[in-house]
């Protein structure tokens, strides 16, 4: 498992913000994952990007409370709307990773059809659970203010 911070594979840019501009995201998420049941989870975000259009992806820590951000180059497009909603997408993440972690260890030791249409329906559920929890609930939260 690669740390935040360190790039994950090859084709990666650096984030185009400055230190700054990342302290301020990771003040940001902090707060919101503190009002997001999160507070004893660790929430880093990557220095490094990839170029492949998302706004924003999680990956936690297997038996650890701990979930690393990385944000796509269109996130430093989105909207302070949308760019609210993507890091508490992510967020909403960390309370169903053990499910989606779960799921992919059966396929892992399984590859039977069955496992594999269970892992898929899952994962995909998992993404209308959160993005609708998401849509519900985001404007109880402030956006991003990075006048
Ligand atoms: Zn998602």
């Amino acid at each position: 498992m690669p740390r935040c911070g360190q790039p994950i594979s090859p084709g990666k840019r650096r984030l185009p913000v400055d230190d700054a501009q990342h302290a301020f995201w990771t003040g940001y998420v902090r707060d919101l994952a503190d009002s997001l049941g999160l507070k004893d989870w660790d929430i880093s975000i990557w220095r490094d990007v990839t170029n492949s259009g998302i706004g924003g992806r999680i990956t936690c820590v297997s038996g650890r409370k701990q979930g690393c951000i990385e944000l796509g180059h269109s996130f430093f497009q989105s909207s302070p709307d949308q760019q609210r909603h993507i890091l508490i997408h992510e967020l909403l993440h960390c309370h169903l990773d053990p499910i989606d972690t779960a799921i992919c260890h059966a396929k892992a030791h399984n590859d039977s059809e069955t496992i594999a249409v269970l892992h898929s329906t899952v994962h995909t559920e998992i993404e209308f659970a959160v993005d609708g929890i998401t849509a519900a609930i985001a404007s109880r939260y402030p956006v991003p203010d990075t006048s």
